[in-house]
This record gives structure tokens, C-alpha cells and sequence, in this order.
């Protein structure tokens, strides 16, 4: 059973893409009780206001992430929404959102470490080697001269987000190794 970091910033980042800061908040207190959560509940928690919140929790609900069940009042035609969180909804979802990422990611590195660019010093575009020696290295942009790009950091920051989720996908699969504690 794969349980879902809250606190997780690949989650925290996909929440606030569906759903923004109050969505994020939202799924905070949900994850927080098992039993389901009424709207007045929500809003008392979170401290968002009633009418932000349906809108919110509208959002949440469209892209799966929460589901609802909902009961009426014995004495009216109000009806009370109870929302809980899809977790195995969220772990799919988490999975196609980061798998895209890291598939992109890939080919953006190896486009980075198979080719060396040229750029000018006024931040237009660069050009890849081939391309830079068609321009006679003037920048088609600006015709100032262009010089090799240090794609170094460029490369080391790809690396260090594919690094970052892969470990995430490891976890929300449930195959992330269990820490071993050191013995002092
Ligand atoms: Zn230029």
C-alpha cells in the first residue's frame, strides 16, 4: 500500500497546477481525515471562504483528484457533499504528469549533451554549432558575434530534476528502498 507524502513537492506543485494555493490546502486537511470532509468543514479548516471553496473544490473534482458523495437533509432539499481524497486516482495521475516530464526531460539532455551551441551576449536565441557556422557566427538576430555556449549548468540542472523524479515515480510505486538506520 503506497501511502501519499502530503508534503511531497512533486505532489504539492501537481495540486497547485490543478487547482492552485487553495486546492493544495484543500487536499492538505483531506489527506489529514479519512472519514470525508463537509464543505462548512473545509472551509473552517482552511480557512478559504464558502463561495472559493466550490470553485476549488469544483476544480479538484474535474481532475479527479477528490470524489464526493452527497446526502440529503431529512427536513429540506439541501443536500450535504462529503469530499474525500482519490488516492490511487492521484498516484495515476502523478504518474502520467511526471513520466511525461521525465520522457521530455531525457531527450531535452541528450539534445543538450549531443550538441554544442553558439549565443550572443544580447540573450537572443542560440544556435546550434551547424547552424551558428551558416551565420558565419553573427547572430541572425542582432549581428553581434557568437560565442560557444557553456551548457554545463544547463545539463547538471536536467540531471538533478530527472534525478528528483525518478525517485518520486520510485516512491508513489511503493518501490522506493526502505531506509536502513545507521548504526553509530
Ligand atoms: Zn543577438
Amino acid at each position: 500500500m503506497v501511502t501519499l507524502r502530503i508534503n511531497s513537492p512533486l505532489l504539492a506543485d501537481f495540486i497547485r497546477e490543478k487547482a492552485g494555493e487553495e486546492g493544495y490546502n484543500v487536499v492538505r486537511v483531506l489527506s489529514a481525515c479519512s472519514r470525508g470532509c463537509t464543505d462548512e468543514e473545509l472551509s473552517a479548516e482552511t480557512g478559504i471562504k464558502v463561495n472559493v471553496l466550490r470553485a476549488t473544490l469544483n476544480r479538484l473534482h474535474y481532475s479527479g483528484i477528490i470524489r464526493y458523495s452527497k446526502e440529503k437533509a431529512q427536513t429540506s432539499n439541501w443536500y450535504t457533499y462529503t469530499w474525500f481524497l482519490e488516492k490511487s486516482r492521484i498516484i495515476e495521475l502523478l504518474k502520467e504528469r511526471y513520466e511525461e516530464e521525465l520522457s521530455s526531460l531525457k531527450e531535452k539532455l541528450k539534445y543538450e549533451q549531443d550538441y554544442v551551441f553558439f549565443k550572443c551576449k544580447n540573450g537572443c536565441e542560440r544556435l546550434p554549432f551547424e547552424l551558428a557556422l551558416e551565420y558565419d557566427f553573427k547572430c541572425p538576430q542582432c549581428g553581434a558575434v557568437m560565442l560557444q555556449e557553456d551548457n554545463k549548468a544547463e545539463i547538471k540542472s536536467i540531471k538533478q530534476r530527472i534525478k528528483e523524479i525518478e525517485s518520486f515515480l520510485k516512491e508513489i510505486s511503493g518501490k522506493r528502498n526502505k531506509r536502513v538506520k545507521k548504526a553509530v
